[in-house]
């Protein structure tokens, strides 16, 4: 029996059921854009553990902060004896992030922790209980975050009650016959229908919608829910989980905006692979839980912190946010050129910078969703050597999450193997 077989075996018997997986792959050794599993096969990652890789496994600076860290303290506990890493980091954060006047940080673990914690001070500053989410958008799997996460199935299902006063309003997707208008429209109807907007403590949107499908927010919308926080006393929260660390080719994706966010969390690609998450805001908008309000154990781990200082120094020294943009329009050129032959059912291909997706569409449709197929393409290219994942609201976008210090000639293998899967499944 292989070594994966065996390993899925025990998995099957040691491990819930309930934590899914996309592939009965097991990895062993990582390294930059490659990763290979227990019986020595090499896949080229175009999931960079769900977007956590922008600066690819292992990066050497990332791994001599860890390595020096690991040689001072492990953990001390922030609130109990602070260090350096953690105020350091939180200082580059607020020197960088598109906040409006002085920012402040506050680090925790997980994603959904950070949106978790951007709710909790939206609500201590304005006191104020409502949020205002979108479909299709993904927060996270406590209990708080599904309460705010716009899909159903598979995330949902069983885990009711959710915590009150959170509404959705429809994210738009003219694709999929969704406008803007329809999304405004959504939003005076919960006004008159739901709560009055005095009410509201924050809308929180993702400004490219991650698990949701990869879909930008237009910027009359983000713009509009601005003008809306304006007249209202609401926070805009944009939770750049997904989209931020350089994935759009800005290190937040709110920087393609002309409007600012009040809080933004962020986590995934903020520490090359450690768990670390963040809130970023404006100073007098952190600042409001009193102290002891807000923090945890783990929050801001300094080996944590350490690994994302150098994926800080990696994105400056290495050009990576041009890489980015450069990456995006690289894939959707190949893709834009595959999608010419309608018999292989791609539908729209869409990105900002490298957070970069395609639809498979049954062919000689307009844009009905074809989740068929975009299940079979995930298991063709694992299968010919390419780590692939779905999105999306119907299952059926391709996104591609692959490191942006991906090599060129790595890229160009992963993108002949995508071809190759494609024409399998369509064949
Ligand atoms: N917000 C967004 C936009 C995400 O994409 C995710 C994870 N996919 C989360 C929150 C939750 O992050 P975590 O899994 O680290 O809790």
């Amino acid at each position: 029996m292989s070594k994966n077989a065996e390993l899925q075996q025990r998995r099957v018997d040691a491990v819930a059921r309930g934590v899914g997986n996309a592939t009965q792959l097991f990895a062993v050794k990582a390294e930059n854009a490659l990763i290979w599993d227990a019986d020595g096969r090499r896949y080229i990652d175009f999931a960079g553990g769900i977007g956590v890789m922008n600066t690819g496994h292992r990066h050497p600076k990332v791994m001599a902060r860890i390595q020096k860290q690991l040689e001072g303290v492990v953990h001390s506990c922030f609130q109990v004896m602070p260090y350096e890493p953690y105020i350091e980091l939180a200082e580059e954060l607020n020197k960088r992030a598109p906040i409006a006047g002085k920012a402040k940080t506050l680090f925790v673990t997980t994603g959904a922790e950070a949106v978790e914690n951007a709710v909790k001070i939206a609500r201590a500053y304005t006191k104020r209980p409502g949020v205002i989410a979108f479909g299709g958008g993904y927060h996270g799997r406590t209990l708080l975050t599904l309460g705010l996460t716009g899909k159903v199935a598979p995330y949902k299902i069983g885990f009711g009650p959710f915590p009150a006063d959170i509404f959705h309003a429809r994210f738009p997707h003219p694709y999929h016959g969704v406008t803007v208008e329809d999304t405004l429209q959504d939003i005076t109807n919960l006004f008159k229908y739901d709560i009055e907007p005095s009410r509201v403590a924050a809308f929180i949107i993702e400004p490219v919608i991650g698990e949701g499908g990869f879909v930008p927010t237009p910027p009359e919308l983000m713009r509009a829910l601005r003008a809306l926080c304006d007249e209202h006393g609401i926070l805009l929260i944009a939770d750049e989980v997904q989209s931020g660390f350089a994935r759009t080719g800005k290190l937040y994706a709110m920087e393609h905006f002309d409007v600012k966010a009040d809080l933004i969390t962020t986590a995934k690609s903020l520490a090359g692979g450690m768990p670390l998450s963040g809130v970023i805001g404006r100073a007098e908008v952190i600042d409001a839980p009193a102290a002891g309000g807000l923090g945890g154990t783990y929050g801001g781990n300094p080996v944590a912190c350490a690994a994302a200082l150098g994926v800080l120094e990696v994105i400056d020294s290495e050009n990576i946010l041009q890489r980015s943009t450069e990456l995006g329009a690289q894939l959707a050129a190949f893709v834009n050129n595959l999608a010419k032959e309608p018999a292989l059912g791609i539908g729209e291909v869409r990105h900002l910078g490298a957070m970069f997706a395609f639809e498979l569409i049954k062919p000689g449709t307009a844009n009905t969703p074809d989740a068929d197929a975009a299940k079979a393409l995930t298991a063709k290219a694992a299968e010919l050597g390419l780590i692939l994942l779905s999105c999306g609201v119907y299952a059926n976008s391709i996104r591609v999450l692959v490191p942006i210090t991906i090599e060129p000639d790595i890229l160009q293998e992963a993108l002949a193997i995508l071809e190759k899967a494609l024409r399998a499944v369509r064949g």
